[in-house]
């Protein structure tokens, strides 16, 4: 069952083409890894997939649908992990996830459960309260993670998840997204290959733009 298929996308910046004839599926049950250096071409593919960038060609489908035609039935089905989520340091936790959950039109009576889910999956029950400016920045990527699953979407999509982070909270967040991965179809971008290795059940190289590379995940281990 295929619930995101990328099909010839292409998107430049100017002169500058970042992403060229981009194929990619994801499979229900996959965690994706999308591995490739710094300006590869990640996050512009990561933004096109969670319809946050048009695409100068091509065109992504969720659920056999263009998203360019039905972009709202789309952003149902994606949550989105940026590289740099805006995260409003001046909330709290729950406050910040309940502000996520309105902008998903999840109504006032659910919100709360909603928030509560979310900061279970994540780990965040006891820092309910914690001005997000004060924590950690492992918990707050557990909060950008929250915020991602907090409309319960079939797919998340994480942009470079564990960047900046120190060994252990990103042992920690591997680990949560593993968790995280039986509930939902998850893509995720490094520029790390023991990340892609330690998370992911497939991986796609993506290198000057281009994917050269898409195996199950074993393919590699046996090779290397
Ligand atoms: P990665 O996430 O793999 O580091 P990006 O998708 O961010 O790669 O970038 C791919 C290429 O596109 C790089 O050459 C980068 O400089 C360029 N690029 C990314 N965003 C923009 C932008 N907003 N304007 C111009 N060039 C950009
Ligand atoms: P990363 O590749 O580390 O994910 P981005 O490429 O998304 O980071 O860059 C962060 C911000 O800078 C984004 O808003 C992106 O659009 C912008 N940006 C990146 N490269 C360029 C560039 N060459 N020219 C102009 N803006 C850029």
């Amino acid at each position: 069952e295929i619930l995101i298929e990328a099909r010839h996308l292409s998107r430049r910046y100017g002169p500058t083409l970042a992403v060229s004839d981009v194929n990619l599926t994801l499979r229900k049950g996959e965690i994706l890894g999308l591995l490739g250096p710094n300006g590869a071409g990640k996050s512009t593919t990561m933004k096109m997939l969670c319809g946050c960038l048009s695409p100068s060609q091509g065109e992504v489908l969720i659920n056999g649908q263009s998203m360019q035609v039905k972009p709202e039935a789309a952003k149902r089905s994606l949550g989105y992990l940026p590289e740099q989520p805006p995260l409003y340091p001046e909330f709290n936790v729950d406050e910040y996830l309940g502000y996520c959950a309105g902008l998903h039109g999840i109504s006032r009576a659910e919100r709360v459960a909603a928030v509560t889910r979310a900061k279970q999956a994540c780990g965040l029950s006891h820092m309910a309260k914690r001005n997000i400016a004060n924590l950690s920045k492992g918990y707050q990527q557990r909060v950008g993670l929250a915020q991602a699953i907090i409309h319960r979407p079939p797919v998340i999509v994480l942009d470079e998840p564990t960047v900046g982070l120190d060994p252990i909270q990103i042992q920690e967040i591997r680990a949560l997204i593993k968790e995280l991965g039986r509930e939902h179809s998850v893509i995720l971008s490094s520029h790390i290959l023991p990340e892609i290795q330690a998370v992911c059940s497939r991986v796609a190289i993506i290198d000057k733009g281009r994917i050269v590379f898409a195996e199950a995940m074993d393919v590699i281990q046996r090779e290397s």
